[in-house]
């Protein structure tokens, strides 16, 4: 059972995206108190981000007070290399920052104490505790969107590795694939992340698409450039998730991000395309996350209120 929400009582749960930031007051029960969104300024580089940040921690601190909430910590996810353990963030193509101290600079900068975490393995310990994977001790949380990331939850614990654990979206799954920003080849990312898939249909057949979802809606539609470009994906994608599965016998997998709210669009093929390409393994279920866009601030809030020491019932260890 969840504990009673102490009144009175909050954390901030701020998830940080490569476009946008989406922040909360979150109570003990991870209901919202309050909620923010703001852009991201990674145009104007690293600092601005860390500025932005700061800012926005200072503005959900303001509000807590104005409702005459106490803020027991904040909690910060961020995208690319994150080392829980050192609070650091270590590398992020996206933002740009290397191996910055982040916990300890916002610690600084708002006198609010920052648990630093990563933004996927958030959201696949939020959809582990409050969604999708519930009850799940082997778990593939993917979430596909302008990148593609993974979160592993292992015998109950999730796999952190120095923050290098869970980069899916470089496994090579096509030898002779396109190049890829980490600096390799045929990538996951190269075949099935969001702007490939607009990517590939513009490509395809010459007209332009605002983006995945739109191909997703062709494909809806019967077009059979859609469907040729959706295929290349799913199978990539599945190709990604049997080495996956062979490594980590996930008992469930759960597909998350935007690419992922096409719902059996993207779920039925990928998991046709993973059991032709399985024999001995354990078969995992593959399914929808149900957490959609706040899975990360959710998770943000979960790391917060376990710094503070409020275990919530049915949790892993974060
Ligand atoms: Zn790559």
């Amino acid at each position: 059972m969840p504990e009673k929400p102490v009144e009175g009582e909050c954390v901030i749960a701020l998830d940080v995206g490569g476009t946008g930031m989406k922040g909360a007051l979150l109570d003990r029960d991870l209901t919202a108190l309050r909620t923010v969104r703001r852009p991201t300024p990674r145009g104007a580089g690293p600092q601005a981000v860390v500025d932005e940040i700061a800012a926005t921690l200072l503005l959900l601190a303001r509000q807590a007070a104005e409702r005459g909430l106490a803020v027991r910590r904040a909690g910060v996810v961020v995208p690319g290399i994150v080392d829980e353990e050192s609070a650091r963030a270590v590398y992020s193509a996206n933002i740009g920052w290397r191996d910055l101290p982040l916990a300890e600079l916002l610690e600084q900068r708002t006198a609010l104490p920052v648990t630093l975490g990563h933004d996927v393995r958030a959201g696949g310990y939020a959809e582990a505790v409050r969604g999708a994977a519930r009850g799940a001790r082997d778990v593939l949380f993917v979430a596909i969107g302008t990148g593609i990331s993974a979160a592993v939850i292992s015998d109950g614990h999730p796999l952190r590795a120095g923050g290098y654990a869970g980069e899916l979206g470089h496994l090579v799954v096509e030898s002779d694939g396109a190049p890829c920003g980490c600096g390799s080849r045929g990538c996951l990312e190269t075949a099935a992340a969001a702007p490939a898939v607009a990517a590939a249909y513009r490509a395809r057949t010459g007209r332009a698409v605002e983006g995945a979802h739109q191909v997703a809606v062709l494909l809806a539609q019967g077009d059979p450039d859609a469907h040729a470009v959706w295929q290349r994906a799913a199978r990539a994608l599945a190709t990604a998730l049997a080495t996956a599965t062979t490594l980590l016998a996930p008992e469930l997998i759960v597909l998350g991000g935007g690419l992922a709210e096409a719902g059996e669009l993207l779920l039925a093929p990928v998991r046709t395309a993973l059991a032709e390409q399985l024999t001995f393994q354990r078969q995992p279920r593959v399914v929808r996350a149900a957490l959609g866009d706040e899975a990360g601030c959710l998770g943000a809030g979960l790391y917060a209120w376990q710094a503070v020491g409020s275990g919530l019932a049915g949790a892993v260890a974060p």
